[in-house]
């Protein structure tokens, strides 16, 4: 069994990122991203800090803008509207769910589609399930590519499930992996036969965010298992596959701690230098 670590591809992305700061750097351009974040949720907090200090470690910035819980749908649209307009920043990440009281739908519609570096908007969900290559996918499913692209996985004509439908992870995901030529399956909690479904897969996503639901009868020994999922259970933070069960199994599989998660932060700093890079081109004409 292969382990797939998320750590070396974060450290091989870094490197090739540090060049582009210094040229950004070098046209007075300190890529920014801006984060909103409503009330005081620990994991909201937790990934804050894990933002920040991976983006000061590079010389980029990250800004937490802090809303109280019940800030008013005006106020939210007022700010991240002053964030579209600020030419210092090139990231606008809003952390989710909202409270019930705002309104997501409006909200992503404010945001300007080319900050959106974590795919809120419908413009630039359109552009991903479109195939156009100027917007930014969600950073998870883009991390869980980025991990298959530095192990070198194969994905054309190769069968790939995914386990789990959302917005965030799931589609987009098929969508990224179609891009490749994978041949792709979606399911969800209504699958029927979901054990069969799973082990007919060359690749297995699991993004269900069930505590792990994966166990070894959903794999198969030539199997490439990706966990996306992040739970804890009796304390302990686990992915949606049973790691101790299905990692002597299968060829590879990511651990949960230490897989997709250590690749998406990066994959939020990658969206921001390059939307930083865009603005720098137009600016430049
Ligand atoms: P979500 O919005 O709750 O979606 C879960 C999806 O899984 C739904 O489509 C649901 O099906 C499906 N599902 C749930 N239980 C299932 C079951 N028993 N069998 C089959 N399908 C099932 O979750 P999400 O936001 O996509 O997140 C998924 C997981 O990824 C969570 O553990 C989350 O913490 C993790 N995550 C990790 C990262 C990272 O950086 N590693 C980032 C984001 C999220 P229905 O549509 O039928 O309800």
């Amino acid at each position: 069994m292969m382990e797939l670590r998320g750590l070396p591809v974060a450290n091989a992305l870094t490197e090739a990122f540090k060049l582009r700061i210094n040229q950004l750097k070098l046209g007075g351009i300190t890529p920014k991203l801006s984060v909103i974040r409503i009330g005081n949720n620990e994991d909201d907090i937790s990934y804050e800090r894990s933002i920040i200090k991976k983006f000061s470690s590079l010389d980029a910035v990250a800004e937490v803008t802090e809303l109280p819980y019940d800030v008013t749908q005006e106020t939210i649209e007022a700010v991240i509207k002053g964030m579209n307009k600020d030419n210092n920043v090139h990231g606008i990440l809003l952390f989710r769910p909202l409270p019930e009281h705002l309104s997501d739908e409006k909200i992503k519609s404010v945001i300007n589609a080319d900050k959106d570096v974590d795919c809120m908007s419908q413009t630039n969900m359109a552009r991903l399930f479109s195939g156009e290559k100027n917007g930014y996918p969600p950073c998870t499913a883009q991390a869980v590519m980025e991990i298959l692209d530095y192990y070198k996985v194969d994905l054309a004509g190769k069968k790939a499930v995914i386990v789990g439908r959302s917005l965030v992870v799931g589609k987009p995901l098929g969508m990224l992996l179609l891009e490749k030529n994978a041949t792709v399956t979606i399911c969800h909690s209504k699958t029927e036969n979901l054990p069969e479904e799973c082990r007919r897969a060359d690749i297995l996503i699991a993004c269900a965010g069930c505590a792990n639901m994966i166990t070894r009868e959903f794999t198969n020994p030539s199997q490439i298992v990706i966990d996306v999922g992040i739970n804890v259970e009796e304390g302990r933070l686990c992915g949606d596959v049973k790691y101790d069960d299905v990692a002597n199994y299968v060829q590879a599989i990511t651990p949960v701690p230490g897989g997709v998660g250590t690749v998406t932060t990066i994959e939020l700093l990658k969206h921001t230098i390059i939307s930083a890079e865009r603005y720098n081109a137009v600016v430049r004409i």
